[in-house]
């Protein structure tokens, strides 16, 4: 279906704002409200990130910040996920889209998951025609980056 960006993006922050209500966090969003149409599964797509968006608070560290970020390109749209949490060790960074896969190094102490959520999400980015690539640095933070194509 169709779904105008910002529309679409307000209601994520919106969700996203309520389900970590009691938490202290402080989430921020810069959109650029361009109205572009996004061809996308609404449920599937927002599942895919919700549980990037969930990971960011799970892996998080004392003071919690998580950015959410838009850009539209000329034929690409990018969503940018940052957060300043534990941060993963860059030979593991490949592996976590694997299905199951968790990291286990370091202080990866009593969160629990199956380590689904980047499984999902990735082939759901990619049933979309899109990529998904992360930026990252162990005790600094991580960023999603997810481009889908504006058709
Ligand atoms: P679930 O299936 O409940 O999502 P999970 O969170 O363990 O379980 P994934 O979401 O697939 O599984 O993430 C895989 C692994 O990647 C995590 O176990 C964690 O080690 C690492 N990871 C994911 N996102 C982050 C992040 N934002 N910061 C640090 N590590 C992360
Ligand atoms: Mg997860």
């Amino acid at each position: 279906e169709k779904v105008k960006d910002d529309q679409y993006f307000n209601e994520i922050i919106e969700d996203f704002r309520l389900s970590v209500k009691n938490k202290d966090i402080e989430f921020n969003a810069v959109l650029e409200l361009e109205e572009v149409d996004l061809t996308i599964d609404k449920f599937l797509f927002t599942t895919a990130l919700f549980n990037i968006m969930e990971n960011a608070v799970k892996y998080g560290r004392e003071k919690k910040e998580i950015n959410l970020k838009t850009e539209r390109n000329k034929n690409t749209y990018k969503i940018l996920i940052q957060d300043n949490g534990i941060g993963i060790p860059e030979k593991e960074q490949q592996k976590i889209f694997e299905k199951f896969y968790r990291v286990t190094t370091g202080d990866v102490h009593e969160v629990k998951g199956l380590g689904l959520g980047l499984f999902y999400a990735n082939q759901v980015i990619k049933a979309h025609l899109g990529s998904i690539e992360l930026e990252s640095k162990p005790n600094v933070g991580t960023t999603f980056i997810i481009t889908i194509p504006i058709i």
